[in-house]
């Protein structure tokens, strides 16, 4: 990919902070003409002769006009963010301040940046590689220790890392298969075939651990869904209530993704738990039982990854729980089974002999509800969120990786059934294709396009 192809021989500005009145604003150019043009409208200092990270106080001007005081911080190419020369002008936090100042600066050629434009310099650049600048993307959106600890990973090179060892390992392997092309007349075996064979079950594993990660990261990236049913006066809504008072999350909407419905959402222990239909369960509306089996029902409770129902236990019979039980099972949602209402004469409940591991609370006394929150992350993921190995939480990640897991496989039936080295020699390019998409080595402008444009405006 060429330089001139990607138009970035030209500079670019944007605000870096979000819009708006605040205490200060960051403006942030990044090009070749960077210092140059930021240096016309800063008289008290020749920015030109100042050496790379250092800050410089001062006021900005074009012509007579006072804009602002800002404090510049100077960064020389390579060592920026974008690789190119970078100033970022921190200004007052006013609006009309910052709109002055940008027009300043397009007035003197440089232009306005595209969404992510300054972390897709610093992947052409080769800052970071494209799994590292998708995780700055993530690391923004992160709103969880668990999603801001993977992205986190991620950026730093974590993922990158354990790809480039799949990436040595399949070349030292193509090396050993080439080898013996180029003796291919004399029908020899250079590579040792149980050498081969092991090293591509090798990489399987690796890259099935990788796949089988992205359950827990598309967890942490989005969340879980959860669909709170059961009959009126269940205690539905006092539950609701017992949950959000100590773990309603903060989340602010991430880019790309509209919700056309109104969720409440909890924050356990670093996961995001995504209440469906929180409306339904305040107006009391449905969620009788006779409702259960009907569509309505069913889609909700299709569309979660849990459901949790929640009965009366001193006003539920075991007949009743059982067909619940059974539906669930015939439909293969996940579910959990909660009495409410454990403060009333829970033993004497026939539902709670009948059904001792079903998790017993008392949402109006909150009592069991620390269980029932420990049931909820033990149900919906496997493994520990808090080791420091990589996790898969981009969905193009995945498919890429799906891709290579299935090439390899084509490797090793070609092992198996002793194929002629040069088809092995393709099929191990087709591996490596899929490696360098994810890192992207092998790329088209198109996909950079999209992935960068889900960016915010000056990242
Ligand atoms: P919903 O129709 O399922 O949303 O049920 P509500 O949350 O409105 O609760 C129905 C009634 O049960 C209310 O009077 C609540 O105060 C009461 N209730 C809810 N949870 C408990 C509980 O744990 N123990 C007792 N004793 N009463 C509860």
């Amino acid at each position: 990919m060429s330089q001139q192809l990607m138009g970035w021989d030209d500079t670019i500005v944007a605000l870096a902070t979000p819009p708006g009145i605040g205490a200060i604003g960051v403006i942030r150019v990044s090009g070749k003409k960077a210092i140059e043009v930021v240096n016309a409208l800063f008289p008290s200092k020749d920015l030109q002769q100042q050496p790379s990270h250092t800050l410089h106080v001062g006021l900005l001007k074009t012509g007579a006009t006072v804009l602002d005081e800002v404090v510049i911080s100077l960064f020389k190419n390579p060592r920026s963010y974008t690789g190119e020369d970078v100033i970022e002008i921190s200004s007052h936090g006013s609006p009309f301040v910052q709109e002055k100042i940008i027009q300043a600066i397009v007035t003197r050629g440089v232009r306005l940046a595209k969404p992510g434009e300054f972390t897709q310099r610093a992947f052409l650049n080769g800052k970071l590689d494209l799994a590292q600048a998708e995780a700055v993307a993530d690391l923004i959106a992160s709103n969880t220790e668990a999603s801001r600890k993977a992205a986190l990973h991620n950026m730093r090179g974590g993922f990158s890392s354990d790809l480039s060892e799949l990436r040595e390992q399949l070349i030292r392997f193509s090396a050993m298969i080439e080898l013996e092309l180029d003796f291919s007349q004399e029908d020899v075996e250079f590579a040792d075939r149980s050498q081969l064979n092991d090293l591509i079950g090798n990489l399987t594993i690796a890259v099935q651990k990788l796949l089988h990660s992205f359950q827990l990261g598309n967890v942490i990236r989005n969340g879980v869904q959860v669909a709170i049913i059961g009959k009126p006066n269940a205690g539905k809504s006092t539950l609701l209530n017992t949950l959000l008072n100590e773990n309603r999350a903060i989340v602010s909407d991430i880019a790309g993704t509209t919700r056309d419905t109104v969720e409440e959402v909890l924050n356990i222990d670093g996961i995001l738990f995504r209440l469906i239909d929180t409306a339904g369960i305040r107006e009391h509306t449905h969620d009788v039982i006779e409702s259960i089996g009907v569509e309505k029902s069913l889609e909700k409770m299709r569309a979660a990854d849990i459901v949790l129902y929640l009965f009366d236990v001193n006003n539920t019979t075991v007949a009743e729980l059982e067909a619940i039980v059974q539906q669930f099972k015939q439909e293969a949602i996940p579910y959990l089974l909660v009495g409410n209402k454990a403060d009333v004469n829970v033993q004497a409940s026939s539902a709670f002999t009948a059904f001792p591991d079903a998790i017993y609370i008392s949402a109006k006394e909150n009592h069991g509800v620390e269980a029932l929150k420990k049931s909820l992350i033990a149900r919906t993921i496997s493994g520990d969120i808090h080791t420091e190995a990589t996790i898969v939480t981009n969905a193009r990640h995945y498919e890429a990786l799906q891709k290579l897991a299935t090439a390899l496989n084509d490797v090793q039936q070609g092992l198996d059934t002793h194929v002629p080295g040069d088809l092995l020699a393709l099929d191990i390019r087709q591996c490596l294709h899929y490696l360098g998409t994810i890192t992207g080595q092998i790329t088209n402008e198109d996909q950079l396009d999209f992935i960068f444009s889900k960016f915010c405006i000056g990242k």
